[in-house]
Parts: C-alpha cells; sequence; structure tokens
C-alpha cells in the first residue's frame, strides 16, 4: 500500500482491495473504507455476504451464455419469449442493457468478448461454438448482431456476418445511432431501443 504511512493494517487491507475496482482510486478506496467502519458491524457482514453470494450464486448459462443463477438463465426458459431470433452481445451486461429498453422479446447469445488481436482474443475465446450449435439446432430467422461500435466490435460483426452466410439464417447489424466507440453499457435504453428496432440486414450494411 502506497500513499499512507502509519494507516492500521485492517484498513490499509480494505483500501488495497478497493483499489482494485474500475474508478476507484486510493483516496476514495479510503474513504469507503473509513463509511465502512463507521456503519453498524451487522450491516457490513450483510455485504460481506453479498459479495461472497454473487460468486457462488450466480453463473453464466449454459446456452446463451447470460446471467443465471442455475442452469438456464431465465430468458432461456421463458417460452413467452420470440425464439426464433437471437441477439448477439458482448458481454452479459449487455443484455441487462437491452432488457431495460423493452425493445427485444428474441433470446439472447453473449460471446463473452471480441475480437481482439492486440490483447490476443481470437475466434475460439468467443462462445462461437455454442452459437454454432444453436443455428444447427434450426429454429433460428434471424441474428442480430449488437456488439460494440468499436473497431473490435465491428470487425467482430464481421467475422460472425461471414461465419453464418448461406446458413439460412438472416443477419443484421444494430443502427448507427450508437455513439462511435460507443459500448452499449453507456447508452441510454432509448437510443438502444431505437437501434435495435432501425437495425439494417447485413446485406445492406455500409
Ligand atoms: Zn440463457
Amino acid at each position: 500500500m502506497h500513499g499512507f504511512p502509519g494507516m492500521p493494517a485492517p484498513l490499509a487491507r480494505v483500501v488495497e482491495t478497493l483499489s482494485g475496482l474500475p474508478g476507484i482510486g486510493p483516496k476514495t478506496a479510503l474513504r469507503l473504507g473509513l463509511s465502512l467502519l463507521r456503519k453498524p458491524a451487522s450491516e457490513v457482514e450483510e455485504m460481506a455476504a453479498a459479495l461472497v453470494d454473487l460468486h457462488r450464486a450466480l453463473g453464466f448459462c449454459e446456452r446463451c451464455g447470460c446471467f443465471a443463477e442455475q442452469g438456464h438463465c431465465s430468458m432461456c426458459d421463458n417460452v413467452r419469449r420470440e425464439r426464433s431470433v437471437i441477439c448477439v452481445v458482448e458481454q452479459p451486461v449487455d443484455v441487462l442493457m437491452l432488457e431495460r429498453s423493452g425493445h427485444f422479446s428474441g433470446l439472447y447469445h453473449v460471446l463473452h468478448g471480441r475480437l481482439s488481436p492486440v490483447d490476443g482474443v481470437g475466434p475460439d475465446d468467443l462462445r462461437l461454438a455454442a452459437l454454432d450449435a444453436r443455428v444447427a439446432d434450426g429454429g433460428v430467422r434471424e441474428l442480430i448482431l449488437a456488439t460494440s461500435a468499436t473497431v473490435d466490435g465491428e470487425a467482430t460483426a464481421h467475422f460472425i456476418a461471414r461465419r453464418y452466410q448461406g446458413a439460412g439464417v438472416k443477419v443484421s447489424r444494430i443502427a448507427r445511432g450508437v455513439p462511435e466507440g460507443g459500448e452499449l453499457e453507456y447508452m441510454d435504453e432509448f437510443t438502444l431501443g431505437r437501434a435495435l428496432d432501425q437495425r439494417v440486414a447485413w446485406e445492406t450494411s455500409p
């Protein structure tokens, strides 16, 4: 731990742990640590239990890769959802954003990443074999590519569109209302809903 000489070890440990989280620097971590110290012990124990549970109780759907408490997620198991349309996204959090937009009632497929030569992420590192299997099972009419509007996200969309050329599946891409470099995570639900509604068939994509 650097920067706070003389800090008591238990507090230093908390500060160091929290500093590893996105957007949390040492000063913010210290403020959070001190605020935790001021809370009643029972409240902090409740928080600690929630953190432990996050790992123990939450995993990913075997089929689509979304968050799931066990086996399949609630969307894959929901018979009221449109099963012939699959929206392909990079991360499970993208599913939460698309669901919040309320513009999609099909199923999802989470790649758990995007192609990135710089970071050494290739096709085998994404959940593409699982998507192949779903398409091969039949009944899939359309794949909506909702990867991010980053260079790597676009490359991933191209790769997937080519992969399913001639597979008897319509491939479309969400509209470019998406700001350049935009991760779905940072888009408001209105923009995201519109991008979905105005999706374009891959053949006519620029
Ligand atoms: Zn699922």
